[in-house]
């Protein structure tokens, strides 16, 4: 099987040397061992300080898709009113889901080269809706957006409080989450982009009124969040917990928070202001050119004319580089570079845009 040197999908990323060790150790029963629960207990203080927040954070055996819907489904009852402020293949993706589910859901959508700018629009659609739960994704994986999501928790409390659901998968620990200035009841996220560790664990941030609404909807399943809320005081979890997992993410957290917020935010910024600016120098167009706020964790670049997305993409692993393909009407017309947490690396960067730049000198 292939490898390649200079991994640049975005997500899942190259895992550090320090959270592969962890693998390698033997650990008792997650549901059975004390230590275990500490171990879960420290990585959930560890994620409230990068998350900014006092909620509970649910840590659960699955990648990002598992909190995505775990969330929805822990919350809603079919009839139920939900807001998709949609920007991209995943906002859109959500009221989906949010529709099989039984859900009556308006979206206010916008292109893929856009970001939320109007917020007079979304503050009448609130209005005329009501609805029970507004979603948003934070950052626009395929397209390399960022919405900005302050003002939201505003206009969420104007209007007597719908429960905000934010998809911050590929945006934790790359870029600031306040989850609770801005006033985000279910926060996602994923174990596999920023913060750099397999794609085996995801999380769920809960607020207070978000629990009484699991509550109320009692939904059982194996990706249910009510378990969550009695599984530390009970030690009982929902099935056996995976001690590898946590144990990574726990040592993922760690560095994060040993480096610093702000150290680690301004080092995906570095990195992704340095890899737009040369793309742009080598001759490459950027996706998101003048109607978006860009990621600082993933870019997204048009494919040029004089090559199809096929060729660019074998070119680039002939030099030993891997780039991400786009999804929906973006497959094909778009690549993209992740710089997102071990990604989020000058000399790394630096040789994926050597080889972009040879393909591009032909
Ligand atoms: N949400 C966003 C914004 C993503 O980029 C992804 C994965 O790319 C997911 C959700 C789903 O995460 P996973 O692939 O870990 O299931």
């Amino acid at each position: 099987m292939e490898t390649y040197p200079i991994p640049m999908v975005p997500g899942p990323v190259r895992v550090p040397e320090e959270i592969r060790q962890v693998y390698l150790k033997d650990y008792g029963s997650g549901d059975l061992e004390p230590e275990f629960l500490e171990l879960y207990n420290r990585t959930e203080a560890n994620l409230q300080k990068i998350l900014k927040t006092q909620n509970r954070v649910a840590i659960m055996t699955g990648e990002g898709m598992l909190a995505l819907w775990g969330a929805l489904k822990s919350s809603l009852k079919p009839g139920d009113r939900v807001l998709s402020i949609a920007t991209g293949v995943f906002g859109y993706g959500i009221a989906d889901m949010a529709r099989s589910l039984g859900a009556q859901v308006k979206t206010v959508g916008l292109p893929y080269d856009e970001t939320i700018r109007d917020w007079e629009e979304i503050d009448q659609a609130i209005l005329a809706f009501q609805p029970k739960m507004i979603t948003v994704v934070h950052c626009e994986t395929p397209s390399g957006t960022l919405n900005p999501l302050e003002e939201l928790g505003r206009l969420k409390k104007k209007h007597g409080a719908p429960l905000l659901y934010v998809d911050a998968v590929s945006s934790v620990a790359g870029t600031p989450v306040e989850v609770d200035a801005w006033g985000i009841d279910l926060l996602l996220g994923g174990s596999q982009k920023a913060l750099s560790t397999p794609p085996s664990i995801s999380f769920v941030a809960v607020s207070e009124r978000a629990w009484e609404v699991i509550r109320e909807v009692g939904y059982i399943g194996y990706d249910a969040l009510q378990p969550f809320l009695t599984a530390q005081r009970d030690f009982y979890f929902p099935y056996t917990p995976y001690w590898h997992g946590v144990a990574a993410l726990h040592t993922a957290t760690e560095l994060v928070l040993r480096e610093g917020l702000e150290a680690v935010f301004a080092r995906h910024d570095q990195v992704a202001r340095f890899c737009r600016q040369r793309l742009q120098e080598i001759g490459y167009e950027l996706f998101p050119v003048t109607r978006a706020v860009s990621s600082p964790t993933v870019t997204a670049v048009k494919v040029p004319p004089f090559i199809t997305w096929d060729t660019l993409d074998r070119r680039t692993r002939q030099h030993g580089l891997v780039v991400g393909g786009s999804y929906g009407p973006l497959a094909g017309k778009v690549f993209r570079l992740g710089h997102m947490g071990s990604q989020a690396d000058m000399d790394l960067m630096t040789r994926a845009l050597d080889v972009l730049e040879k393909i591009f000198r032909r």
